[in-house]
Formats: C-alpha cells, structure tokens, sequence
C-alpha cells in the first residue's frame, strides 16, 4: 500500500488541541450538534440492544439507528464532559462532585454505547467505577509510579518495548475510545490522547525488520482500534510482509466499549494478515451485551484467535462470583479467558488494587469449578520492569520422600508417587 494515499485520520483527533478533555464550562450537549448526516457512513453494524435502545431515546433522541451504529458517531459523541456525563449517572454517589468539576486533572471518555451500561439494577456501579474519574487518583500511594513497568527504558526507539527475547510491543497511537482509570500506560495515553499516524510507526518497523528474533509483535496503544481501517491496513501489512514476523497480536478494549467498530469490512480486512491474535480488554460481566456477542462472533468467524485480559478491580470485578461470570460468558462468545492481571502501581491507583491473596482466591474459586478454559493466569507484572510473574494457590504442598503432596481444589490432600532419581 502506498502510504502517500493515506490520508490524515481526522475521525478519531490526530491533534492535542483537537481532543482536549474539558470537565467544565458545559456549554452544549452531543445530542445538540449531532454529524450531518453525509458525514456518517452507512455501517453494516446493525445490533441495537433493547436497554442500549432505551438509553439512546433518552439521552440521544436525535440520534439515528445508522448515527448509534457508526463507530465514528460514538467516538465524536463520547462523554468528554463532566456534567454530561452527571445526567446519565449520579457520579455523587461515586465520589465528590465538587472536586471533579474543579479538576483538570482526570480525563474522561466514554462512548455513549458504554455510557448506556454504567447505570445496573444492582446500583453497584461496577462499570462507572472503572471509567469515572474520581478524587482518589489523587491519592499517591507507596510503591506508585507512572511507568511503573518501567517500559520506557526498554524502548529502543520511541513507542516500541522490546522487553522479551522474541516479541515486541508496539505503542501504535495514543488515543482510545474510553480511558480506564487503572491504564498502566495512563502516563503516556492520557497525555497524547491521539493518533500518531504512520509516519511514526516507520522506525518501529524498520526496527523489527532488522531483528530476526522478533517472531510475536503485539500491536498496542492506546487502542490500535479506533484507528480508521486504512492505516490500521498499513501497519499490519507492513509487519506481515516481515518473514519472521510469525504471528501478530492485537491488544483492544474495543469490543467491548465500541462494539460497533467491528464492521464486516473491518474483519475481511483482518483476515487478510492471519495469523492474527486478538487480546481483549474485559472488565466486568455486564459488558457482555448483544452488540459485543455480534463483534466478538464476527471476530471469531473471521478467524482471529480471541483472549481476554482483565485487570482485578477493588469494587469491580473483585468477587469468585463476578470474575466466575465473567469467564464463562467469555468463553461463551469464544473468547479463551488468558490473563487476570493484579492492578499495576501507577499514581492514584491504591483504591482499585486488592491484596494479592484475592487474586489467588478467585483464581481457586475458578479451578475446578468452572471448565478449565474459563481459567486464566493470574499474573502480577513485576515493577521495575521484571515481566509477567505467575501467581497460583498452593496446590503444589511439598514433598514427603518419593510422593508429591498435592491439594486439589476441594481443599482435599494427595499425594503422587514421583520417584526421586
Ligand atoms: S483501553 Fe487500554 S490503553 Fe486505553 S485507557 Fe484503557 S487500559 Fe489504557
């Protein structure tokens, strides 16, 4: 592909300028200044969700079946503004009001899609948590830092990690379609919050080009996603015509939040580059709608090799039972649930993170209670930069002589004659 054909992506921002968050003044609601209609073009995304409907007749009565369905439409009507987004939720009884409209500090984006699950019959607030800003990421708390993967010093370049022997990470933009409030990366997407284009990807590629080793590039962000198809195409043809570039990874939290994203066009246009993984950004299991069982099902179809990615939240997702549903309505839509990771230290995040020994409860509440596919890793990333560390209960007790002293996961003790040698 020629990249001069490119043109600049305007649908989501390239500029700072262009998508600088204000809290306050509100001045206008979305709704108010809706696309011309010739600006939105027809998606053949098509699945609009009763509850996703009732929210849309209330909060965006202007809005069209073919406006709701164009992935651009929800990025340009996101909640960006505090007091917008106060009319779909009581944020008050989230966290001080006050503060946040004072506050600069704390992007907020949510797509109106996502806004439409915030709000759930449990009143728990379990989603809203996770996107809301709130005046406890002012808190800094020990051991806090804003890179605290230290990822910047393994870049070779800029935006390229290169922290394992045979896979690279690329950063491909630093603009996403909701801002979670625990992003490990938040130093660097919170700030940029725009597309880098493709001329910034050119040293990335030459890099892996001229690395041999690297067999597995996992294309990241920001969310590789909300770029438009074209240069999404570029990037991925570019990795694909590197002969030891084996596989390529995808990490996303778009199917869940922008499920309209996932055009059929979008798919046939990623079939092209297999073998093509996806990892998935998934939180909570209301996000399991019929919109995203549509995406995900199209994804599927379309050949990529699904896996989920959950970031253990304090107050979100920190139960047996939620992560439990969680995991099974993933597989259901045939995602392989891969990895729960424990919250990364970044500043103002101490309200999210448990202790640890929650993660290994929920990680014994789901081996052997659920099917062995709907268990993931649970993985804390060591600071410093120290890699993914696998965590697991004690089911592996000792040795007494010749046996191997094991737990299962009734809590029951046996042992396994493993001869020494
Ligand atoms: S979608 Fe991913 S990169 Fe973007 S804010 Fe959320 S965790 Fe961070």
């Amino acid at each position: 592909m020629d990249e001069n054909s490119l043109k600049p992506d305007k649908e989501p921002p390239v500029s700072a300028e262009d998508c600088n968050t204000e809290i306050l003044p509100l001045t206008t609601l979305s709704h108010e200044q809706p696309f011309k209609d010739s600006e939105i073009r027809i998606s053949d995304f098509n699945i609009i969700s009763t509850a996703t409907s009732q929210f849309r007749d209330k909060h965006f009565p202007q809005a069209s079946d073919k406006q709701w369905n164009s992935w651009r439409w929800q990025i340009q009507n996101s909640y960006t503004q505090f007091n917008k987004l106060s009319e779909v939720i009581d944020v008050s009884t989230i966290d001080d009001l006050d503060f946040l409209t004072k506050s600069r500090k704390l992007p907020l984006r949510i797509t109106p899609y996502y806004a439409s699950l915030l709000n759930n019959s449990r009143n728990d607030y379990a989603i809203a948590k996770s996107v809301v800003p709130s005046k406890l990421e002012l808190i800094v708390s020990e051991g806090e830092e804003s890179d605290p993967l230290h990822e910047d010093s393994m870049c070779p370049i800029p935006n390229l990690v290169h922290r394992y022997p045979d896979r690279t990470l690329m950063i491909s933009t630093g603009f996403c379609s909701v801002y979670c409030r625990y992003c490990t990366r938040s130093h660097m997407v919170l700030k940029d919050k725009k597309h880098y284009g493709t001329k910034a990807w050119e040293k990335s590629i030459e890099y892996i080009k001229n690395n041999p080793n690297v067999r597995d590039v996992v294309i990241s962000g920001g969310d590789p996603l909300t770029m438009n198809d074209k240069h999404l195409e570029f990037l991925l043809s570019s990795l694909r015509a590197i002969p030891h570039v084996e596989i390529i990874r995808i990490g996303t939290k778009v199917p869940m939040v922008l499920p309209q994203r996932i055009t059929k066009t979008l798919v046939k246009m990623l079939k092209k580059y297999h073998p093509l993984y996806m990892s998935i950004h998934a939180t909570h299991p209301d996000e399991i709608t019929p919109e995203v069982t549509e995406a995900v099902t199209r994804l599927a179809d379309g050949g990529l090799v699904l896996g989920s990615q959950t970031v253990l939240l304090k107050g979100v997702n920190d139960s047996v039972e939620t992560m439990k549903l969680l995991m099974q309505k993933l597989l259901k839509i045939r995602i392989r649930p891969y990895y729960i990771y424990q919250c990364d230290p970044i500043p103002g995040s101490s309200h999210f993170r448990t202790p640890v020994s929650k993660g290994l409860e929920i990680i014994q509440g789901l081996r052997g209670h659920t099917s062995g596919y709907g268990v993931p890793h649970y993985v804390i990333d060591a600071p410093g930069g120290g890699g993914k560390v696998p965590l697991l209960p004690e089911y592996y007790q000792g040795r007494e002589g010749d046996y191997v002293i094991m737990k299962n996961f009734e809590g029951k003790t046996y042992r396994y004659y493993d001869p020494i040698e």
